[in-house]
């Protein structure tokens, strides 16, 4: 609190009680908030205190906090993105291989396993023929295929699909890439509107959605869905926002 103090006594004057209603609001960020407002005018006080607190206003990957391994096992709701990150060697203890498999395996822990199964098993119901196309993927699968991309398309436009090794939700062993039978390389917009408007309810989330790479720091990726678990997917759902702020707005209380 004293700190707290200090802060705003050392400030020039701002305006403080225009924050008072803003639940999410951190005063060890109001500098922050203050020259992101400058360079960001066309957005709202509650938008610039969400934004800042993701970490918005430095670039990913340049200043990021690192999870513990017991962290990342006992927390299905984990946020992971280029802020925050795995240990290099953490791998879940409790991966178990889909049902379904081609000429390869794919693995998930094993509440978001049967989530999943259940999810495919509802799609295809409403004639959604979904399977998978990538799941758990270890911290040096992703440093192989991460490298592969940057070699390919230069590191600007890799980082706009591809997550850097420890940086993965993939290597959550909670997040899963999905085709659909229809169009082999991708969803067609009817299976997309269909994980939009169902996922949820079996615990997963389209994690990168049209219109927020601002936020995800991800092209908007329709296949890539992540598990939360229903509680949680449902109210994100709701909510209509990208996890990244719904784990600012909302997840942050419980966990610190
Ligand atoms: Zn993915």
């Amino acid at each position: 609190m004293s700190d707290d103090i200090t802060i705003i006594l050392n400030m020039d004057y701002i305006d403080i009680l225009a924050f008072k209603d803003i639940s999410n609001f951190d005063i060890r960020n109001i500098e922050r908030y203050l020259i992101y407002q400058e360079e960001n005018q066309e957005y709202d006080l509650a938008t610039i205190v969400t934004y800042v607190n993701i970490g918005l206003d430095k670039k990913g990957y340049s200043e990021y906090s690192e999870y513990t391994k017991e962290e990342a096992l006992n927390d299905l709701t984990i946020l992971v993105n280029k802020y925050h990150k795995l240990p290099d060697d953490y791998e879940p203890d409790d991966l178990v291989a889909l049902s379904y498999h081609n000429s390869y395996t794919y693995y998930l822990r094993s509440e978001a396993a049967e989530a999943y199964e259940r999810l495919q098993s509802a799609a295809l119901l409403d004639n959604v023929i979904i399977y998978p196309f990538s799941a758990y993927r270890s911290y040096d699968t992703q440093n192989t295929l991460y490298t592969r991309y940057k070699e390919r398309d230069g590191e600007k436009k890799a980082d706009t699909y591809s997550a850097r090794p420890g940086f993965s939700e993939h290597q959550l062993g909670l997040a899963i890439d999905i085709r659909s039978n229809t169009l082999t390389d991708n969803l067609t917009n009817n299976d997309y509107e269909w994980m939009l408007d169902n996922s949820y309810k079996y615990g997963f989330i389209v994690r990168y959605p049209k219109g927020c790479q601002h936020i995800t720091q991800f092209m908007e990726e329709p296949w890539h869905l992540r598990y939360l678990g229903i509680e949680v997917a449902t109210k994100v759902h709701n909510s209509g926002l990208t996890y990244d702020e719904y784990y600012d707005l909302y997840m942050k209380e419980t966990q610190d």
